[in-house]
């Protein structure tokens, strides 16, 4: 199997130009004048298959905090605030989101309440 002569050029490793009469590198064996090993045929298809179906997760954004600066200040004050409790903090900072999300930004009255209520007590 060694050593057999390729089978384009015969085994010189060149094959002659019909036209000119040059001669090129033989495409068959690249000039080695060996007949090339089978082509790779033996591609290892190692199949990718996945060990187990995992279902799209979709990213938890958790829940939405306020977008806008002013927004994001009068929640860091209802959550810093030591007179208020858990719920009504709750309570505050998801008006603040519905605030934000009608009108867009915090207006001061809005800001003005929100902190009267952090105040109490
Ligand atoms: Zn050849």
């Amino acid at each position: 199997m060694d050593g057999e002569p390729c089978r384009v050029c015969g085994g010189d490793g060149r094959i002659g130009n019909a036209l000119g009469g040059s001669s090129a590198t033989c495409p068959g064996c690249h000039g080695t004048g060996r007949r090339a090993e089978a082509a790779p045929t033996f591609h290892d298809v190692t199949k990718t298959k996945p060990s187990h179906h995992r279902p799209a997760v979709p990213i938890s954004t958790g829940p939405k905090g306020p977008t806008t600066s002013e927004g994001r200040q009068l929640a860091l004050e209802v959550s810093a605030c030591a007179v208020l409790a858990e719920d009504a903090k709750t309570r505050l900072l998801t008006e603040i989101l519905n605030h934000e999300s009608t009108h867009g930004r915090c207006t001061r009255t809005f800001i003005k309440k929100i902190r009267k209520q952090t105040r109490l007590g």
